[in-house]
């Protein structure tokens, strides 16, 4: 007998899906390149299908030629940035073992925590936000506490800092038997990267910067080495869904189901790492300097000062100061409102402080260079 029976329910009334037409150059995600949404919008094939596994190979390829490797483990991690961030430290981090983190951001924040939830102990080098590490600093941190594991934030884009002279922190974590994590979220595809030249163990990133594509499949290597650590652990890693050795079922020459793909992230990445691929990765990370710069010169012109000194300036995301007396929030709202492009605000120690202007990927281009300087220049008048 049916309680309910006053009447059938009511069904929700929602509109057709009509989002607004911004421009995206915050400090993620970027504007999505529209042979990638035409990609995403082809049909779905099964995740074990033959026409996929094919698929997968060709990623694994663009992948391994996008982050300058030839790591075989190098494939798209189902989820969000954050997703391949907790596998490379959830796998490699084993309880009782020490990772070493940086202060000078928002993300080294995070690099800690995932390492305290895998069991590990986390000891820090510091450095301002705002700043880059200094090697020596590191080298002393790992002199005084023997880490395990040394992750670092190659481009912090909570600040606009690049991490410049990589090999230099790399050579001092070898030295003292550190494996070395690189957080290449805001960097892969758009800022010079050579993760075997400069020899990092392991990178992840996210799709939705400098690839120009939407989240859900995020890019993570490991060398041999790595991966070797990760194979031989004593207990299994926390989480199931990240464990590397399960889904190098999947990634590896089996191609055995562990979890369902995301088939039509996956389509994403691959056309967006073949537009990498056509553009040559040297001419992209040019690009991006150069489009980047003219924005340097636009803002720096309008008599705003660049955050960080060009030494090390993040093209992907510059950091802009807030001049005195202005509310970031309401400029960055303005530009919303007037010119539907997307600006951010400063984040923890320099929230109030910088613009967060990105210049990602499909976003680095001369039509929304000129339109950012002109809207900022607008929003402060
Ligand atoms: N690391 C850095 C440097 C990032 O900028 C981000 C995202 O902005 C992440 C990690 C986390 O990625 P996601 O937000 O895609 O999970």
């Amino acid at each position: 007998m049916d309680h309910h029976s006053a009447g059938e329910v009511t069904a929700p009334a929602v509109s057709e899906l009509d989002p607004p037409n911004r421009t995206l150059m915050g400090p993620g995600p970027s504007d999505v390149h529209p042979r990638v949404r035409r990609a995403m919008s082809t049909p779905l094939v099964g995740h074990l299908d033959p026409s996929f596994v094919e698929l997968m190979d060709e990623v694994q390829e663009l992948l391994r030629y996008t982050f300058r490797t030839e790591n075989e483990w190098t494939i798209p991690v189902s989820g969000t940035g954050s997703a391949a961030m907790e596998a490379a430290i959830g796998n490699l981090v084993e309880p009782g073992e020490t990772m070493l983190v940086p202060t000078n951001g928002y993300f080294g924040g995070r690099m800690a925590e995932m390492a305290r939830r895998a069991g590990g102990d986390v000891v820090e080098v510091d450095a301002p936000w705002g700043e880059p590490l200094d090697p020596a600093d590191v080298e002393s941190a790992l002199a005084a506490h023997d880490p395990d594991v040394f992750g670092f934030v190659h481009a912090e884009t909570s600040t606009g800092v690049l991490q410049p002279d990589v090999p230099a922190l790399t050579d001092a974590a070898h030295d003292h038997d550190a494996l070395v994590v690189a957080d290449t979220v805001t960097s892969l595809g758009g800022v010079e990267l050579r993760v075997d030249e400069w020899d990092i163990d392991v990178a992840y990133a996210g799709p939705q910067k400098c690839l120009s594509c939407p989240p859900g499949a995020s890019p993570l290597t490991l060398s041999d080495e790595a991966m070797e650590k990760v194979l031989s652990r004593e207990e299994a890693p926390r989480s199931w869904y990240l464990d590397l050795s399960l889904l190098e079922g999947y990634w590896g020459d089996e191609r055995a189901y562990h979890h369902t793909a995301p088939i039509t992230n996956v389509y994403a990445l691959r056309e967006a790492l073949r537009l990498v691929a056509e553009e040559g990765i040297e001419s992209r990370w040019r690009r991006h300097e150069r489009l980047a710069g003219a924005l340097k010169a636009g803002v720096v012109g309008m008599g705003l000062e660049m955050n960080a000194p060009d030494d090390y300036w993040l093209p992907s995301l510059n950091a802009v100061r807030v001049p005195d007396g202005v509310d970031d929030g309401e400029i960055c709202q303005t530009v919303l409102d007037d010119y539907d492009l997307e600006i951010a605000g400063g984040l923890g120690d320099l929230a109030g402080d910088i613009f967060r202007i990105g210049c990602m990927g499909h976003a680095a281009s001369p039509a929304n260079v000129v339109l950012t300087i002109t809207a900022l220049g607008d929003a402060l008048a």
